[in-house]
């Protein structure tokens, strides 16, 4: 077992984590004061990160890169592609700042879902589209096989109809992937994603909510009342497969939790960082050669944390590698989606406990990862989620004998 990052990724972390440092820390503290401002200084970072997209495998950190699972032929030959370039760069984008690195313009959680389900045509055109996802609805978050938004077939066109809830770049980005069914009554495998791009008639932008955290990362109500788009608009294939079931449209999770999992190893990771440096300076440094029984109590809590977040950023790593090599993932994406999402919410609850006072104040930035470090145990199929798939796998059972 070799579990060392290759060396062709150097490059991407390093940079990545340039910007991490010199443009997202600086600004992080403004627009968490000034929700839904748009950050204009991501807009010259947004074609540099197109620079690196283009650059394929040793490119981009952003959801854009993402590759199809099973893209990859089972030739036995061992691949670090796109899904592990994403990973590894978002972890040091998000230990920059979560809601910035999800305001990245063309980076957005649609345009994976776009890389997992789309043809050859719909990629090439929807390559420098920003793309944001639109599942939950006001009555369908978890249970994402009961949305109501339709689809209806008029000659050339589908007619959408629904309203979709706390979509992420929902107010900011060029066209939006709806999930949306062919026909109600026969269930998960008539729901189908569709691009709706901006401005179509039809498409209202209801609001955008006001949240814990992530404040710079806009989140919107978008409503579709007879919304004409063409039927090429439809992602992947139009026919209802009852075999196939939810199949298509899920292998979006197969793709987004690994992200999402490498956002909350990124948060984590920060806070602990700065939570030793600030400890540090009142006197207590974490001294591994000491067995853990004459450890200070803050310094077993350090090493417990620092124990989860290694354990969340192997299972990260691994789904994402999975990803690369076309081997089937959602269980290793669910657990690593759990791993992360958990150990985020708990490390940055305890190194805001640990630093006490500076640790709830705004004078640093704990506080504020504590704040926003709940979503990634949120969206993308919250903590119980990822453990009722993880059960299910392990088990063998499916979504109705498990619920
Ligand atoms: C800031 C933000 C950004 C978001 N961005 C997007 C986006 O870009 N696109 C998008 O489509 N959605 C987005 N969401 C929505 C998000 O994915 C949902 O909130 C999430 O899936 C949970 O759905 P829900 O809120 O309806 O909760 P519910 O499904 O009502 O769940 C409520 C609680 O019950 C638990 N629960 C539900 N079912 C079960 C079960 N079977 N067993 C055990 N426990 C269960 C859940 O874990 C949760 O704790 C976003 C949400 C937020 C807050």
């Amino acid at each position: 077992m070799n579990i060392e990052i290759p060396q062709k990724f150097d490059a991407l972390i390093n940079q990545a984590q340039q910007v991490a440092t010199q443009v997202f820390r600086p600004i992080s503290r403004k627009y968490d004061g000034a929700e839904h401002e748009y950050p204009v200084e991501l807009d010259m970072l947004a074609s540099i990160m197109d620079g690196m997209n283009d650059g394929d495998l040793s490119g981009g950190a952003g959801a854009a890169t993402l590759k199809q699972n099973g893209n990859s032929e089972a030739t036995g030959e061992i691949k670090n592609g796109s899904n592990m370039a994403t990973v590894l760069g978002l972890i040091e984008l998000c230990w920059g700042d979560v809601g910035l690195a999800l305001s990245l313009p063309r980076q957005g959680l649609g345009n994976a879902a776009i890389a997992a389900v789309a043809n050859k045509h719909q990629l090439e055109r929807y390559k420098n589209t920003w793309a944001a996802m639109a599942i939950t609805e006001p009555d369908a978050g978890s249970d994402s096989a009961s949305i109501s938004t339709t689809a209806t077939k008029d000659g050339d066109e589908y007619i959408i109809n629904g309203e979709k809830i706390f979509i992420t770049a929902g107010g900011r980005c060029d066209a939006i992937v709806v999930w949306a069914t062919l026909n109600k009554s026969l269930g998960r495998p008539a729901i189908k994603s569709f691009i709706v791009e901006k401005n179509t008639p039809g498409m209202e932008l209801v609001r955008l909510d006001k949240k814990l955290g992530i404040k710079v990362s806009d989140t919107a109500t978008i409503r579709f009342n007879n919304c004409r788009i063409p039927k090429d608009n439809l992602l992947g294939n139009p026919e209802i497969d009852i075999q196939k079931g939810f199949g298509g449209v899920m292998q979006t999770f197969d793709n987004t939790r690994p992200v999402v999992a490498a956002m909350a190893v990124g948060l984590a990771r920060a806070s602990i960082e700065l939570t030793q440096e600030l400890l540090k300076q009142s006197g207590i440094t974490a001294n591994y050669a000491d067995p853990i029984n004459n450890s200070l109590a803050s310094e077993a809590e350090l090493y417990r944390m620092e124990a989860d977040l290694e354990a969340a950023r192997l299972l990260t790593l691994k789904a994402a590698w999975m990803a690369d090599n076309g081997q089937p993932n959602s269980k290793e994406a669910s657990m690593a989606k759990a791993k992360a999402g958990r150990t985020a919410n708990f490390v940055t609850l305890k190194c805001a406990e640990l630093c006490s006072t500076i640790g709830y104040s705004e004078s640093h930035l704990l506080e504020k990862w504590a704040r926003d470090s709940k979503i990634l145990d949120i969206f993308e199929g919250t903590q119980q989620i990822q453990q009722l798939i993880i059960a299910r796998r392990m088990l063998n059972k499916n979504s109705s004998e498990l619920k």
